[in-house]
């Protein structure tokens, strides 16, 4: 921490960083995970043009890595990704951060179990944010994954959205994990707007993001056969979930992280 400092305080430059080797290996590592999580999200077909970002951050040092604003996917190298503290504050990157930077600070400080971030405006969870309607579990695929149904957020008052918009998106989002487990269900349809999954990393964010897309199509195409489906039972949800999560997890391998 001592060389944030330092730097902060104007007293040895950004350049003086790339001779020290920690430095350089910690985030470069970091870096290469989260660009890897952001190209996950085109792979996948979630994301259009430069839509959607994805972030990682160091617990250790309290430093985020997140994708550039405004900068294709395809063209993103390593060194592009922007480097902030917990504050907002740029402590590397030549770019500008994305711009949805403080929503993301605001779950890492929330949510101090998860490791990613990542957002994304994919059709199906975008089409269920919109219509400000929850995601119900209608089957094991999603109750593998999310212990309940996908939260919606409240709408944004004017003044939420005039000033700090990013910010409130934030609290919005936390104002309705007050009475959820953030770790069981870690994603979110902010109203009128999209998605936003977390994980341990940046890389299970993006898994998450993935698995809701597909969580969501499903359960769009379960309403539309029969629009008056019913959500699975309790026995069945905890059956899926517990299975592959808490204490008494047993699918996949011994040694597997589940
Ligand atoms: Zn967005």
């Amino acid at each position: 921490m001592l060389l944030y400092f330092l730097q902060a305080q104007k007293t040895i430059t950004l350049d003086a960083y790339r001779w020290i080797p920690t430095f350089t290996m910690l985030l470069s590592s970091l870096r290469e995970v989260v660009l890897d999580a952001n190209l996950e999200l085109v792979r996948r077909g979630l994301v259009l043009y430069t839509f959607g970002n994805v972030s990682g951050i160091d617990r250790e040092h309290g430093l985020v890595v997140i994708k550039p604003s405004g900068v294709p996917y395809q063209e993103i190298k390593p060194d592009q990704l922007v480097v902030s503290d917990l504050d907002g504050q740029v402590v590397e990157g030549n770019l500008r951060p994305s711009s949805d930077l403080p929503t993301h600070l605001l779950l890492y400080k929330a949510f101090p179990a998860i490791g990613g971030v990542a957002h994304t405006h994919s059709e199906y969870a975008t089409a269920w944010a919109q219509a400000c309607q929850p995601i119900p579990c209608f089957g094991t695929t999603h109750a593998d994954y999310f212990h309940g149904s996908i939260p919606v957020t409240g709408s944004m008052a004017d003044h939420e959205i005039a000033s700090d918009y990013e910010l409130n998106t934030g609290h919005a989002i936390v104002r309705v994990f007050r009475n959820i487990d953030y770790a069981a269900i870690p994603a979110v349809l902010v109203a009128h707007h999209g998605p936003f999954c977390w994980g341990p990393d940046a890389a299970a964010a993006a898994h998450n993001a993935v698995i809701l897309e597909s969580v969501a199509r499903m359960a769009y195409f379960t309403r539309g056969i029969h629009p008056d489906a019913q959500p699975v039972g309790r026995a069945l949800h905890d059956k899926h979930y517990l299975r592959k999560h808490g204490t008494y997890a047993y699918y996949g391998q011994a040694k597997e992280v589940k």
